[in-house]
Protein backbone atom coordinates (compact mmCIF):
# COMPACT_ATOMS: atom_id res chain seq x y z
CA UNK A 1 0.00 0.00 0.00
CA UNK A 2 1.21 3.40 -1.19
CA UNK A 3 1.85 5.78 2.32
CA UNK A 4 -0.70 8.04 2.81
CA UNK A 5 0.13 11.91 1.82
CA UNK A 6 -1.39 14.50 3.76
CA UNK A 7 -4.56 15.89 2.78
CA UNK A 8 -5.25 19.35 1.04
CA UNK A 9 -8.70 19.50 2.01
CA UNK A 10 -9.06 19.59 5.47
CA UNK A 11 -6.90 21.97 6.69
CA UNK A 12 -7.67 25.05 9.22
CA UNK A 13 -7.02 27.90 6.40
CA UNK A 14 -9.76 27.34 3.94
CA UNK A 15 -9.01 26.25 0.39
CA UNK A 16 -6.99 23.31 -1.02
CA UNK A 17 -3.71 24.78 -1.23
CA UNK A 18 -2.85 22.48 -4.47
CA UNK A 19 -4.17 24.05 -7.46
CA UNK A 20 -3.71 27.60 -5.62
CA UNK A 21 -1.37 29.11 -8.05
CA UNK A 22 -2.64 32.43 -9.66
CA UNK A 23 -1.74 35.52 -10.95
CA UNK A 24 0.50 37.71 -8.88
CA UNK A 25 1.23 34.40 -6.34
CA UNK A 26 4.37 33.35 -8.42
CA UNK A 27 6.17 36.27 -7.84
CA UNK A 28 5.85 36.63 -4.00
CA UNK A 29 6.83 33.02 -3.93
CA UNK A 30 10.10 33.78 -5.81
CA UNK A 31 11.10 36.17 -3.00
CA UNK A 32 14.08 35.89 -1.07
CA UNK A 33 12.11 36.41 2.22
CA UNK A 34 9.32 33.47 1.60
CA UNK A 35 12.25 31.47 0.17
CA UNK A 36 13.77 31.71 3.75
CA UNK A 37 10.32 31.18 5.43
CA UNK A 38 9.31 28.29 3.17
CA UNK A 39 12.95 26.50 4.65
CA UNK A 40 11.84 27.41 8.35
CA UNK A 41 7.89 26.15 7.33
CA UNK A 42 9.98 22.90 6.40
CA UNK A 43 11.49 22.01 9.25
CA UNK A 44 9.32 23.16 11.58
CA UNK A 45 7.09 20.89 9.87
CA UNK A 46 9.84 18.00 9.65
CA UNK A 47 10.28 18.52 13.58
CA UNK A 48 6.16 17.10 13.88
CA UNK A 49 6.89 14.39 11.72
CA UNK A 50 5.15 16.26 8.71
CA UNK A 51 7.57 15.76 5.10
CA UNK A 52 6.25 18.33 2.59
CA UNK A 53 6.69 17.70 -1.12
CA UNK A 54 8.72 19.80 -3.41
CA UNK A 55 7.32 23.81 -3.76
CA UNK A 56 4.68 22.83 -1.00
CA UNK A 57 5.85 24.58 1.68
CA UNK A 58 6.10 28.26 -0.72
CA UNK A 59 2.77 27.23 -1.61
CA UNK A 60 1.16 27.40 1.81
CA UNK A 61 2.82 30.44 2.60
CA UNK A 62 1.83 31.99 -0.63
CA UNK A 63 -1.99 31.06 0.16
CA UNK A 64 -1.86 32.13 3.83
CA UNK A 65 -0.02 35.42 2.24
CA UNK A 66 -3.15 35.67 0.05
CA UNK A 67 -5.52 35.44 3.11
CA UNK A 68 -4.54 38.10 4.95
CA UNK A 69 -3.88 40.58 2.23
CA UNK A 70 -7.37 39.69 1.03
CA UNK A 71 -8.40 40.19 4.79
CA UNK A 72 -6.88 43.53 5.48
CA UNK A 73 -7.23 44.66 2.00
CA UNK A 74 -3.55 45.52 1.23
CA UNK A 75 -1.17 44.04 -1.72
CA UNK A 76 0.61 40.31 -0.77
CA UNK A 77 3.99 42.40 -0.56
CA UNK A 78 2.31 44.41 2.44
CA UNK A 79 1.62 41.54 4.59
CA UNK A 80 5.16 39.78 3.94
CA UNK A 81 7.04 42.93 4.69
CA UNK A 82 4.74 43.95 7.68
CA UNK A 83 1.80 41.50 8.77
CA UNK A 84 3.53 38.55 9.54
CA UNK A 85 4.04 37.71 12.99
CA UNK A 86 6.84 35.72 14.31
CA UNK A 87 4.98 32.52 15.62
CA UNK A 88 3.28 32.73 11.67
CA UNK A 89 5.44 29.63 10.71
CA UNK A 90 5.19 27.36 13.63
CA UNK A 91 1.51 28.10 14.18
CA UNK A 92 1.28 26.92 10.31
CA UNK A 93 3.38 23.87 11.52
CA UNK A 94 0.94 23.34 13.96
CA UNK A 95 -2.01 23.40 11.68
CA UNK A 96 -0.26 21.39 9.15
CA UNK A 97 0.72 18.47 11.87
CA UNK A 98 -3.35 19.17 13.28
CA UNK A 99 -4.54 18.09 9.90
CA UNK A 100 -1.77 15.47 9.36
CA UNK A 101 -3.01 13.76 12.25
CA UNK A 102 -6.57 14.13 11.21
CA UNK A 103 -6.51 12.56 7.87
CA UNK A 104 -4.47 9.53 9.27
CA UNK A 105 -6.89 9.12 11.70
CA UNK A 106 -9.57 8.99 9.18
CA UNK A 107 -7.91 7.30 7.01
CA UNK A 108 -7.53 3.91 9.46
CA UNK A 109 -11.38 4.22 10.24
CA UNK A 110 -12.66 3.45 6.65
CA UNK A 111 -14.17 0.25 6.52
CA UNK A 112 -12.99 -1.72 3.36
CA UNK A 113 -15.14 -2.19 0.78
CA UNK A 114 -15.43 -5.39 -1.81
CA UNK A 115 -16.29 -5.57 -5.32
CA UNK A 116 -16.45 -7.95 -8.17
CA UNK A 117 -14.25 -7.52 -10.71
CA UNK A 118 -16.89 -5.87 -12.86
CA UNK A 119 -17.88 -3.29 -10.39
CA UNK A 120 -13.87 -2.86 -9.84
CA UNK A 121 -13.93 -1.99 -13.52
CA UNK A 122 -16.67 0.35 -13.20
CA UNK A 123 -14.45 2.59 -10.35
CA UNK A 124 -11.15 2.24 -12.95
CA UNK A 125 -13.52 3.45 -15.92
CA UNK A 126 -15.02 5.88 -13.14
CA UNK A 127 -11.42 7.71 -12.20
CA UNK A 128 -10.60 6.87 -15.75
CA UNK A 129 -13.10 9.54 -16.90
CA UNK A 130 -12.74 11.49 -14.04
CA UNK A 131 -8.66 11.53 -14.62
CA UNK A 132 -9.34 12.99 -18.22
CA UNK A 133 -12.13 15.85 -16.87
CA UNK A 134 -9.29 17.06 -14.80
CA UNK A 135 -6.25 17.05 -17.35
CA UNK A 136 -9.24 19.02 -19.57
CA UNK A 137 -9.33 21.40 -17.23
CA UNK A 138 -5.92 22.18 -16.44
CA UNK A 139 -5.63 23.52 -20.47
CA UNK A 140 -8.60 26.01 -19.70
CA UNK A 141 -8.36 29.49 -17.53
CA UNK A 142 -11.23 28.38 -15.18
CA UNK A 143 -11.28 25.07 -14.55
CA UNK A 144 -7.64 24.71 -12.65
CA UNK A 145 -9.64 24.37 -9.60
CA UNK A 146 -7.94 21.15 -7.54
CA UNK A 147 -7.29 19.72 -11.11
CA UNK A 148 -3.98 18.50 -10.87
CA UNK A 149 -4.61 17.55 -7.00
CA UNK A 150 -7.73 15.36 -8.37
CA UNK A 151 -5.85 13.76 -10.86
CA UNK A 152 -2.86 12.87 -8.87
CA UNK A 153 -5.36 11.34 -6.52
CA UNK A 154 -6.81 9.26 -9.52
CA UNK A 155 -3.59 8.02 -10.52
CA UNK A 156 -3.02 7.16 -6.88
CA UNK A 157 -6.50 5.26 -6.58
CA UNK A 158 -5.82 3.54 -9.92
CA UNK A 159 -1.88 2.21 -8.33
CA UNK A 160 -4.33 1.56 -5.43
CA UNK A 161 -6.85 -0.33 -6.95
CA UNK A 162 -4.12 -2.43 -9.33
CA UNK A 163 -2.55 -3.67 -5.91
CA UNK A 164 -5.46 -4.77 -4.76
CA UNK A 165 -6.59 -6.71 -7.62
CA UNK A 166 -3.02 -8.04 -7.78
CA UNK A 167 -3.44 -9.12 -4.35
CA UNK A 168 -6.28 -11.23 -4.52
CA UNK A 169 -6.82 -14.88 -4.93
CA UNK A 170 -10.19 -14.93 -5.77
CA UNK A 171 -13.26 -12.93 -7.36
CA UNK A 172 -13.61 -10.58 -4.24
CA UNK A 173 -11.35 -7.51 -4.30
CA UNK A 174 -10.73 -5.28 -1.45
CA UNK A 175 -10.43 -2.01 -1.39
CA UNK A 176 -9.88 0.20 1.16
CA UNK A 177 -7.14 2.62 3.31
CA UNK A 178 -5.99 5.53 1.74
CA UNK A 179 -6.87 4.21 -1.90
CA UNK A 180 -10.79 4.23 -1.26
CA UNK A 181 -10.55 7.62 0.36
CA UNK A 182 -8.59 9.32 -2.75
CA UNK A 183 -10.87 7.27 -4.98
CA UNK A 184 -14.32 8.46 -3.19
CA UNK A 185 -12.65 11.98 -2.87
CA UNK A 186 -12.19 12.40 -6.62
CA UNK A 187 -15.31 11.45 -7.45
CA UNK A 188 -17.36 13.27 -5.35
CA UNK A 189 -15.13 16.20 -6.13
CA UNK A 190 -15.45 15.76 -9.89
CA UNK A 191 -19.15 15.47 -9.30
CA UNK A 192 -18.81 18.89 -7.80
CA UNK A 193 -16.96 20.54 -10.35
CA UNK A 194 -19.18 19.46 -12.91
CA UNK A 195 -22.24 20.48 -10.80
CA UNK A 196 -20.95 24.09 -9.88
CA UNK A 197 -20.08 24.35 -13.62
CA UNK A 198 -16.34 25.35 -12.67
CA UNK A 199 -15.37 21.90 -15.33
CA UNK A 200 -17.36 21.27 -18.55
CA UNK A 201 -18.68 18.19 -19.37
CA UNK A 202 -18.86 16.00 -22.14
CA UNK A 203 -22.18 14.59 -22.20
CA UNK A 204 -25.18 15.05 -24.21
CA UNK A 205 -27.42 15.60 -21.28
CA UNK A 206 -28.93 19.47 -20.18
CA UNK A 207 -26.59 21.00 -17.99
CA UNK A 208 -28.07 23.67 -15.72
CA UNK A 209 -27.68 25.02 -12.16
CA UNK A 210 -29.21 21.87 -9.58
CA UNK A 211 -29.36 19.33 -12.90
CA UNK A 212 -27.61 16.29 -12.28
CA UNK A 213 -26.42 14.96 -15.89
CA UNK A 214 -26.27 11.69 -17.05
CA UNK A 215 -21.79 11.48 -16.23
CA UNK A 216 -23.10 13.19 -12.70
CA UNK A 217 -24.97 10.35 -12.04
CA UNK A 218 -22.93 7.61 -13.05
CA UNK A 219 -19.98 8.95 -11.38
CA UNK A 220 -22.69 9.11 -8.33
CA UNK A 221 -23.25 5.53 -8.92
CA UNK A 222 -19.74 4.67 -8.99
CA UNK A 223 -19.19 6.46 -5.76
CA UNK A 224 -21.89 4.26 -4.44
CA UNK A 225 -20.05 1.40 -5.36
CA UNK A 226 -17.21 2.73 -3.17
CA UNK A 227 -19.52 3.16 0.01
CA UNK A 228 -20.65 6.56 -0.96
CA UNK A 229 -19.42 9.53 0.08
CA UNK A 230 -17.35 9.47 3.80
CA UNK A 231 -16.05 13.33 4.94
CA UNK A 232 -13.77 11.35 7.55
CA UNK A 233 -13.65 9.17 10.53
CA UNK A 234 -17.62 8.91 11.47
CA UNK A 235 -18.63 7.44 8.35
CA UNK A 236 -21.19 4.67 8.83
CA UNK A 237 -20.15 1.31 7.92
CA UNK A 238 -18.97 0.46 4.11
CA UNK A 239 -21.79 -1.15 1.86
CA UNK A 240 -20.57 -4.83 1.35
CA UNK A 241 -22.58 -6.17 -1.42
ZN1 LIG B 1 -22.84 16.07 -18.16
Amino acid sequence: MARPRRRTTTTAWGHGRRGAVQTGVADIRNTKKVRQLAAQLRNECAARGVTLVSGEAEEILADRIRGIAQRLGVNERTVLDRYLLEDTVPALADALAAADTTYHQAVDAVEPVVLDITDTGRVIAALGMTMKLATEALQTPTGHADALGVATDCADAVVGIGAAIRSTDDEDIEIGGATLVYARNVLQRAVQLIHDGTWECPCSTPHAPGVTCTLQANLINDMNLLGGWAGGAHEPPAHHR
